[in-house]
């Protein structure tokens, strides 16, 4: 590969911002016509990241990309062109005479963008969320797949899943449009304190027929797994002197009732210290010991089955072959 020298090209636009805090909002913009006028007096805005002379590797860079902004991406075309199978859009042609190319991307995606081709966290720019979605949007565009980009190992699949109390709907959706299984599985228990009724027409299309499922089926399953076990009441314990099977009717009456009113706003993200503040105290109107003994187990139990009901298991079980 033929590296260019970048004192003699580019750093004779003119002065050059490489300050890793100078964030890309505050650049000025580069007129297109700057090179060919050296004696113009003219701010040229370069990315923070990628800069002529970063050393993310042992070469130094050999292109720049410039953004529709006009900030300047130093690269390493030979990455780009190994994550590529389209030659990076079709801008990167073998033997490139020009060393900057224009990408008609927003600085702020083909940061995101180049970051995670490079395998780097890009988490200190705080990109917004819709800026990320953008930027995953775009990897299929350059021919980089989207599902070695964004798996658990890498900085860009932390940084979504940073983003799922927020957007947990929305997540959901770019996982599933992309078949991102191990970036649903996380988020969709998010998904659970939010009411299905939030779910948009535009989102539940994006989700496709096969994530939906597994969304309705993640929401019913608990609610269903949770009426199942609050269900049924705690044991009776032998009859004694002060406590026959008749009197034991009114423990059953009791949970019968407070499970019913559990059950009238179940929620699949209902917490294990509601079902214990719900029906502990119901022992407290118990005069029989061995009652509250029996009534004080079932919730323990209870609380230790719903504990157990865990996402990832559902969420697997719904979206076996079985059930897809
Ligand atoms: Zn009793």
């Amino acid at each position: 590969m033929e590296y260019i020298s970048w004192d003699k090209t580019i750093q004779t636009f003119g002065d050059m911002d490489c300050s890793p805090t100078t964030k890309f909002g505050g650049h000025l913009p580069t007129p297109p016509q700057a090179h060919l006028n050296p004696e113009a007096e003219t701010i040229l805005s370069i990315s923070t990241t990628f800069f002529s002379n970063a050393h993310h590797r042992a070469q130094p860079p050999d292109i720049a990309l410039l953004s529709t902004d006009s900030v300047h991406f130093y690269v390493h075309s030979d990455v780009l062109l190994k994550a590529s199978n389209n030659q990076f859009r079709g801008i990167i042609q073998p033997k490139f005479s020009e060393p900057v190319l224009a990408v008609p991307e927003s600085s702020s995606v083909l940061n995101v963008l180049l970051h995670a081709i490079y395998e780097f966290s890009c988490a200190h720019y705080a990109p917004p969320f819709d800026t990320l979605v953008d930027a995953v949007e775009a990897l299929p565009v350059y021919g980089v797949d989207v599902k070695s980009t964004i798996k658990p190992s890498t900085p860009l699949f932390n940084l979504l899943l940073s983003h799922a109390p927020l957007f947990p709907f929305q997540l959901y959706a770019l996982a599933a449009q992309h078949d991102l299984f191990d970036l649903a599985v996380p988020t969709s228990s998010h998904l659970l304190a939010v009411p299905l009724s939030r779910l948009t027409d535009e989102l539940a299309e994006r989700m496709g027929a096969v994530y939906l499922k597994r969304l309705l089926f993640l929401h019913s399953g608990r609610t269903e797994a949770l009426k199942r076990i609050l269900g049924a009441a705690p044991h009776p314990h032998p009859p004694t002197a002060n406590c026959d099977f008749p009197a034991q009717k009114s423990v059953g009456r009791a949970w019968a009732l407070a499970t019913a009113y559990l059950m009238w706003d179940i929620r699949p993200d209902l917490s294990t210290r509601t079902l214990d503040s719900a029906l502990r105290p119901l022992g407290e109107h118990l005069a029989c010991e061995d009652c509250k003994n029996a009534l004080g187990k079932r919730v323990r139990n209870l609380v230790v089955e719903w504990s157990m009901v865990k996402v990832r298991f559902l969420y697997h079980r719904f979206s076996s072959s079985d059930y897809a």
